[in-house]
């Protein structure tokens, strides 16, 4: 069985912002190549693994989406040496200044340790002291002297959170891109359980490229690998200072099942009724309309896949704290292997919408 936390922290050390996948999808791949039985690169970027069921041909499959990619900033401007930065995927400025970050120079190849500095407030125009600090007045600053910066780096070079993992106390993490690889790390737990467990179904294991910016690997591998049901597995707002009492939902205590017009009532009943037999406890969350995940891109395929989506809950979402449960990781992989296994060939025949 992997151990968690050091799997967890080794996913949080690569980089793979939307659509530069590349260093984290070879770490993800070199874990689970063992763990299925048949593995490839979709054409853009996302990773397929096919754990192969017990069931006679043609088998159903299940499609499990977890997005591998990061938010993350790029280089807009170079400025006598010192960086200009945007965003790639949501991120609130106000997180931004004193942070450490990785410039991936791509006129040297180097990952280049940096800062971002605001300014002073006497230097920042009258009616912008006071307020955060917009994005434009950010700087990225390397280090190196302005005719260095100008031979290693280019206008368009990444630049990913660089702040190590921390471990809070009751089996709490907290670091920058647990959105999403805390489900990576959940999916390969359901992987290393399906070791040991029959089951009827074909596993289509997929880290999905660019959720943050647009769903395009969901879109792609859900087209392309056809499964008869899909289920996403990401992130969604635990309970924290200042949140909303019904959205919100504790840390550590349990996974989350959407109800909502972006699932499939039965398959909703279906991991339900495994959660409940198999004891992990679980909450509803009332996900009234698109539910802003893989899940969504999934389920508007083709001609329509019934969809799920699995959750976990995360203090700080899209900070560079981000803060979720081990136990919760834990729990959703057990209950997609519990899931998986009890899936019965003819399963999709009993799908009704009543
Ligand atoms: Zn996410």
């Amino acid at each position: 069985m992997i151990e968690l936390l050091p799997f967890l922290k080794s996913l949080l050390s690569v980089s793979g912002l939307s659509g530069f996948e590349g260093p984290v999808a070879k770490l993800i791949e070199e874990k689970w190549r063992p763990l299925t039985d048949e593995i490839h690169i979709s054409r853009v970027g996302s990773l397929h693994g096919l754990k192969r069921g017990s069931g006679k041909e043609p088998r159903p499959a299940l499609m499990i989406a977890t997005h591998m990619d990061a938010i993350g900033l790029q280089v807009s401007r170079i400025n006598h040496g010192f960086l200009h930065i945007t965003n790639s995927g949501g991120i609130d400025v106000r997180v931004l200044p004193g942070l450490e970050v990785i410039v991936h120079a791509s006129g040297s190849g180097e990952e280049l340790p940096a800062v971002i500095a605001m300014p002073s407030a006497r230097q920042l125009p009258k009616d912008e002291s006071g307020k955060a600090v917009a994005m434009k007045y950010l700087l990225v600053d390397t280090g190196l002297t302005p005719p260095e910066v100008e031979k290693k780096v280019r206008v368009g070079d990444l630049v990913s959170f660089a702040n190590d993992p921390i471990e809070l106390s009751g089996d709490v993490i907290s670091g920058h891109t647990l959105d999403n690889r805390a489900s990576v790390a959940a999916l390969t737990v359901c992987l290393e359980e399906l070791q040991n467990k029959s089951h009827v179904w074909d596993v289509w294991a997929v880290a999905t490229t660019q959720e943050e910016t647009g769903y395009l690997g969901a879109y792609s591998s859900a087209f392309q690998l056809r499964p008869q049901l899909a289920i996403a597995v990401d992130a969604t707002h635990a309970k924290g200072p200042n949140s909303n009492e019904w959205q919100t939902f504790p840390l550590g205590q349990g996974v989350g099942l959407c109800i909502g017009p972006n699932m499939h009532p039965f398959l909703h009943a279906k991991l339900k009724e495994v959660a409940e037999r198999t004891e992990i406890p679980w909450f509803l969350d009332v996900t009234p309309r698109d539910s802003g995940t893989d899940a969504y891109a999934m389920q508007v395929i083709a001609d329509g896949i019934p969809t799920a989506l699995v959750e976990f809950p995360m203090r700080y979402m899209h900070m560079p704290v981000e803060a979720v449960s081990l136990k919760d990781i834990q729990r959703a992989g057990r209950l997609l292997a519990e899931f998986i296994a009890s899936l019965e060939e003819k399963f999709v025949e009993t799908i009704v919408w009543d």
